[in-house]
């Protein structure tokens, strides 16, 4: 079978052809952006065994499993993260809640960061790569999603500190920041099943999916320091159910951001200075 048959055997699969490509690539240990080396080499024949492989990748994409798992990365606002089925894949919404994080850090000198659900470590690991001086803290309930989180902190020689907790749970105070993208999909959401590869703790949050939003906004107010900010992420339509959490917290200048498809997909507010 040359390179280019076993494309055309994935899109019969119904695999799209970019995915399809980057699966190939990875199959033969090639980067991901030597997709025109792929191009140019068509009619190289493909060995028997890197051809079972890319099959069994191509029939399990054409099944739903995100490209992510399979290749077992992806990037992350600049950064290489090892992704598997123990953690949620990162999406490229929630850099819009990094840039605002980083935002908010600006002008704090050595800032004090806590990371709620971390996951794989993204939103951590990209506030601790931006900022190295801050003090990132990350935690998760899922000691299966720590081991992946840690891997990520270590090779990427990033010092933020990993600890296995129920939100805020056991936190210190006097954050200047706490950030989450936290389980926000409702139970019965019709798009779940779209997502059913992906860990469901890290996905639903109650009949409205509000439920561990508003434990967070009400743990943390008094972990934040005076002028510290609370920044989540939430779903298409919780923006204002999210700010209306925050304010009934006792936080201050709620605010929401749209993602890259002009989605109201963050919602933060700040602890005000006392006095
Ligand atoms: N953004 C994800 C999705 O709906 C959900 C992530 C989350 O619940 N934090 O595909």
């Amino acid at each position: 079978m040359t390179l280019a048959e076993a494309l055309r055997k994935a899109a019969a699969l119904g695999v799209a052809r970019l995915d399809a490509q980057l699966l190939l690539l990875h199959v033969l240990q090639r980067p991901a952006g030597d997709r025109a080396w792929l191009i140019s080499h068509d009619d190289d024949a493909l060995a028997h065994e890197a051809g079972a492989r890319f099959a069994e990748l191509a029939t399990r994409r054409a099944a739903g499993e995100p490209l992510a798992y399979l290749v077992g990365h992806k990037e992350f606002f600049g950064l290489p993260l090892q992704v598997d089925a123990r953690v949620l894949v990162p999406r490229p919404d929630t850099e819009t809640l990094v840039e605002w994080a980083l935002e908010v850090l600006q002008g704090r000198n050595a800032p004090r960061v806590i990371d709620l659900g971390t996951g794989s470590g993204a939103i951590a690991l990209a506030i601790q790569q931006a900022r190295p001086d801050a003090l990132v803290e990350a935690v998760d309930r899922s000691a299966a999603a720590l081991e992946v989180a840690r891997a990520n902190g270590q090779r990427l020689g990033l010092a933020v500190r990993f600890r296995q907790a129920d939100w805020l749970d056991g936190a210190g105070a006097g954050y200047d920041l706490v950030v989450s993208n936290p389980p926000y999909v409702a139970a019965g959401d019709p798009h779940l099943p779209e997502l059913r590869h992906e860990p469901v703790a890290a996905l639903v949050a109650g009949a409205d999916g509000l439920d561990d939003i508003r434990r967070i906004a009400a743990a943390a107010p008094a972990r934040l320091a005076p002028n510290g900010w609370l920044l989540l992420e939430h779903g298409w339509d919780q923006a204002v159910a999210v700010r209306g959490l925050l304010a009934a917290a006792g936080l201050a200048d709620s605010l929401s951001r749209a993602d890259l498809a002009g989605i109201q997909r963050c919602s933060g507010a700040r602890r005000l200075e006392l006095g």
